[in-house]
């Protein structure tokens, strides 16, 4: 990435002869990559409403010149996006006079814009130099995730792109103590300065008594996470259809009714949730029933393809637009919880057919979507191999929680 991305007006950026030694000190570079010398700078903080011209107004500059300038700005920044609680760098001249030469605004870490009222008035936006690196850490988990990385010293945003990778595979809101992982991600920094987070490159993590690996690959258009064989780790079912506080009953053959009062087999799993939060369909598919009916209240049925369907009950409401045929793709909302038909609170009673049979959705091993084809394979291992080294090597060899850090291999 370079500087300087657009380009506004005649005049080159400001770029001065070397500087003789002279008696009187010379300021260093700003963050700007101004020298402010000969110049005062200060700093105007933007509130609620302000316009350019109010920032200006404690100095000299004419109405005219911030017009045309406000103009010429508008192909690389539009004027009225400045925010409240930025800074508005304003270079004078520091005499009584106040003539501003210069004015800057950082519209966030990586790009900043520069308005010149130098002889040839000019606006431009310099993009800084984002420079990416990898890094890799192991931990494991003794209270929460996000404890774990900040104890790091890792942005914990990282649990958020950590969830989104295996969102298909792990629930992310039921992680255990002595759960672990190894991953391996990039930052991003400006001037030595880290920004924020780049991609999860590689990850394993151990839920409980699994191990889920995943591997950042390119093949053809796409660039996704696959696992160890080559699956995407997105599957054809999301593990929940809904965000839940608790499963209430899970799938049994034989269970003891709390409405009915008697010992019957629970074909699906009960997710307690508070009325009223969206149901999504786990999978993409046609919806085959939408109605009410006396024990399953409010309820949705979708066949999602010849081996799957998926039913939702008890919904205080099926969404509009919600009927038999309706296409549907993974993640739509199809209703929210209530706790209509025979409910005792509010939940969704979730149940999963395969090949016309009720399973447990929690004990299958669920279908992945666009596997890597076989062409691609030979590239994927070699990649796979390199990254489950290197992060073999982060793991603590001794089991106490230890960290290590290290910059990936040259990928
Ligand atoms: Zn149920």
């Amino acid at each position: 990435m370079g500087v300087a991305l657009a380009y506004i007006g005649l005049k080159p950026p400001v770029s001065r002869p070397p500087v003789p030694p002279k008696a009187e000190p010379v300021s260093a570079t700003d963050q700007f990559g101004m020298k402010p010398d000969r110049l005062t700078v200060e700093i105007e903080t933007i509130k609620r409403g302000d316009t350019f011209s109010d920032l200006l107004s404690p100095f000299t500059v004419g109405e005219d010149a911030i017009a045309q300038i406000v103009e010429m700005a508008k192909p690389v920044f539009d004027i009225r996006k400045l925010q409240p609680g930025k800074d508005l760098h304003v270079y004078h001249t520091g005499d009584s006079l106040r003539q501003v030469a210069m004015a800057v605004y950082e519209a966030d870490p990586t790009r900043y814009v520069v308005f010149d009222f130098g002889d040839s008035l000019h606006a431009r936006v310099v993009e800084r130099e984002v420079r990416t690196s990898s890094r890799s850490i192991s931990g494991s988990i003794q209270n929460s995730l996000y404890e774990t990385l900040e104890d790091l010293r890792v942005d914990p945003f990282l649990a958020v792109r950590m969830s989104e990778v295996y969102a298909w595979q792990i629930d992310f809101g039921r992680l255990q103590v002595g759960d672990k992982f190894t991953v391996a991600f990039e930052e991003n920094y400006v001037d030595g300065k880290r920004i924020g987070l780049g991609r999860v490159l590689a990850s394993k993590f151990t839920h409980g008594q699994k191990h889920f690996e995943a591997f950042l690959f390119a093949e053809g258009e796409r660039e996704e996470y696959f696992d160890s064989e080559g699956n995407s780790l997105r599957k054809a079912f999301l593990i929940a259809p809904v965000e839940y506080k608790r499963i209430s009953s899970r799938y049994s053959g034989r269970r003891f009714h709390p409405v009915q009062k008697r010992y019957k087999a629970h074909l699906g799993t009960d997710y307690a949730a508070n009325p009223g939060t969206p149901i999504h369909a786990t999978g993409d598919g046609t919806v085959t029933d939408a109605r009410y009916g006396r024990a399953n209240g409010n309820f949705v049925k979708i066949r999602h393809n010849g081996t799957y369907s998926t039913q939702y009950l008890h919904m205080s409401k099926i969404k509009g637009g919600i009927r038999p045929g309706t296409p549907v793709r993974q993640g739509d909302v199809i209703g929210y919880v209530g706790s209509t038909g025979l409910a005792q609170g509010p939940h969704v009673c979730y149940r999963f057919w395969k090949n016309g049979r009720q399973v447990d959705h929690l004990r299958e091993d669920l279908p992945s979507v666009d596997p890597l084809p076989e062409a691609a394979m030979a590239d994927f291992e070699i990649h796979r191999d390199r990254w489950r080294a290197h992060l073999a090597a982060q793991e603590p060899v001794l089991s106490r929680g230890a960290t290590a850090a290290s910059l990936a291999p040259g990928i």
